[in-house]
């Protein structure tokens, strides 16, 4: 009997974070954390068997890296060289010989002699003074943790691993995870952890897959091989579902892809409301390969590329000439005529392997982002010299993240007086007078708006930092989503404040956080004047169609009349009824405000 048919369905509600459904099979993700545990051994023959078996992970881990190195080949930008060094970590007669040398003096397991070793070696690696060759024992330390799985047996698995075309479903995913289903036949995924804003989330718009996080438990109530449905739109996972469902979901699947391909027709059309004024829509990127989607669906600029995704999933830190190289695409993109390149905004939760970013305790208030690059000049450079290159490609312009004050713009603006100094005393072309805008992300830039505006030439609002700073909550926290309100009366203050000094001091205010891509938004967003927009791309037809059947006139009016509202319950409640009314054919009924 088939397995399925044992099973109960099973619904569960979540935080639907990309649209669109699928239906398939499902691929549980085992990710459990692998702990060295101390065993005394009582004798010789426990020894040899102790020895046997290191010596058979490291064949088996040599094996892995070689595989690697094969998939590697072909593929640009990875760094194969590392992987070389791994093997040769591996290969160092001397590292064998003392784990063995730690089995035997102290009678215990594989696993307990080689995290000695390891601390061994971090001792060793802690007295050089050279910063690079310090830094490699984190090398040593991949190379044992690839042991230490080999030797418990247990893989730890990565979603490159995974075969076919499934349903991932898992405890957690980093935005690394999600990158990587980009280039694997991954159909959707369902978590039990995570938020509406988290990168994960946005990675998984940007690779327009469905998904839905915060299921608590999903991991406990699916197995591999079960049938799954993931309805991103409506933020529902059903699993093992009856004929019948399966069949209501197909139906509105196709439903979905026929409004989204109607929506799609006029999606070049400019963005202007009935009564005149244009509102200047552009893409969020993560990826270069974006681009044509961007276009295709509407986008004619970039209005914010989060240049830290070139960080990630990388071994070393990327060159001037890789940043270069992704800006100039970007830039001189077929259909795109203006490029808003923010500079990395690492930390919170976005990692990278080798950035020299510590461990932090709370680490979306921690050094990232500006501060991060303040403290970090070198690194800073690197990237400003190639976005300056690029931008003698076409009109681009440069976005300062997590701006909290006027000191961290005069630190980054002399950065970027010194960096074109150099560039020029070089003959290298740039545009002199790329614009600086910043992202009003941090409650104290708000506050401080009008000292800010004198000293840049935008401002982009990054509602998804904003909302969390503002409310105090955690973005990627599936338990407080119920907070997270883009709609909340304080944020629509805090916007309408920002776009009005910003108006005064003659400076554009866009908005690039996940709330401008959210259509039952646009209304309010077009009332409060907002000059532009930008959003994941798979948005941007929708909104462009609602901009074009309003009028500034009567959205100002609908803003007006929320603004007198004391919660954001309400204020939800007046745009839904609002919404519902006036553009009945956008609105299905479980759409939810991100
Ligand atoms: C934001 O905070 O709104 C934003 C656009 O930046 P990110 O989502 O990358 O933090
Ligand atoms: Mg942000």
């Amino acid at each position: 009997m088939d397995e399925n048919e044992l099973k109960a369905t099973i619904a569960l509600k979540g935080i639907g974070v990309s649209p669109g459904i699928v239906i398939g099979s499902a691929y549980v993700l085992n990710r459990q954390d692998i702990k060295e545990t101390l065993y005394k051994l009582s004798g010789g023959g426990e020894v040899s068997r102790e020895i046997k078996r290191f010596r058979k992970s490291l064949r088996n881990s040599r094996q892995e890296l070689l595989d690697i190195k094969t998939d590697l080949k072909d593929r640009k930008g990875i760094g194969s060289l590392l992987v070389d060094v791994h093997i040769m970590i591996l290969d160092d007669k001397t590292f064998a010989r003392n784990v063995i040398k730690n089995i035997k003096d102290h009678c215990v397991n594989a696993e307990w002699a080689l995290k000695m070793t390891l601390s061994q070696q971090r001792e060793i690696f802690d007295r050089i003074e050279d910063d690079y060759l310090r830094e490699r024992i984190k090398d040593v330390e991949y190379v044992g943790q690839r042991i230490l799985i080999n030797l418990s047996g247990k893989a730890l698995e990565r979603v490159s691993d995974i075969e076919g075309e499934v349903v991932v479903v898992a405890r957690d995913l980093s935005p690394a995870d999600t990158v990587q289903m980009s280039t694997r036949k991954i159909l959707g995924f369902a978590t039990d952890i995570g938020g509406k804003t988290s990168h994960t989330a946005i990675v998984a718009k940007s690779i327009a897959i469905p998904a839905v996080v915060g299921l608590e438990k999903i991991t406990e109530e699916v197995n591999t091989g079960n049938v799954i449905i993931v309805d991103g739109t409506a933020g529902v996972v059903i699993v093992n579902p009856d004929p019948e469902v399966i069949k209501r979901y197909e139906d509105k699947k196709r439903h979905y892809l026929v409004m989204e391909e109607d929506m799609l027709k006029d999606a070049h059309l400019p963005a202007v409301t009935a009564d005149g004024r244009s509102v200047g829509v552009g893409a969020n990127i993560e990826f270069v390969e974006e681009i044509p989607s961007a276009v295709f669906h509407g986008a004619n600029g970039v209005g914010l590329y989060r240049t830290e995704f070139i960080y990630i999933n990388k071994e070393q830190l990327p060159t001037e000439e890789e940043h270069f190289s992704s800006y100039k695409k970007v830039i001189v993109g077929e259909g795109i005529k203006w490029a808003t390149i923010r500079t990395f905004d690492l930390g919170g939760d976005k990692f990278v392997s080798d950035a020299g970013l510590a461990e932090e305790m709370n680490p979306v208030m921690g050094l990232r982002a500006i501060r991060f690059c303040l403290q970090e000049v070198e690194l800073f450079k690197v990237q400003l010299r190639a976005i300056l290159r690029a931008s003698a490609y076409g009109n681009t312009g440069i976005l300062l993240p997590m701006i909290s004050g006027v000191k961290e713009i005069m630190d980054a603006r002399n950065i970027i007086d010194e960096v074109k100094g150099e560039l020029l005393s070089e003959g290298i072309p740039i545009d002199e007078d790329i614009k600086i805008g910043i992202m009003i992300e941090v409650p104290s830039a708000v506050i401080m708006a009008e000292q800010l505006a004198e000293r840049v030439d935008f401002f982009s609002i990054g509602t998804n930092d904003l909302i969390q700073y503002v409310l105090a909550i955690d973005r990627v926290n599936e338990r407080v989503t119920y907070l997270y309100k883009p709609l909340h009366p304080a944020i629509l203050r805090m916007i309408r404040q920002v776009v009005d000094v910003g108006h005064s001091a003659g400076i554009k205010v866009a908005m690039c956080g996940e709330m401008a891509g959210d259509p039952l938004c646009t209304p309010i967003l077009l009332g409060l004047e907002l000059d532009g927009l930008s959003m994941t791309p798979l948005a941007i037809p929708r909104v462009k169609k609602i901009i074009r059947n309003s009028t500034v006139k009567e959205s100002k009016e609908l803003l007006e009349k929320v603004m007198t509202f004391p919660t954001a319950q309400e204020i939800e409640e007046c745009v839904r009824d609002y919404m519902v009314q006036r553009f009945p054919e956008f609105c299905p009924v479980d759409w939810q405000i991100t």
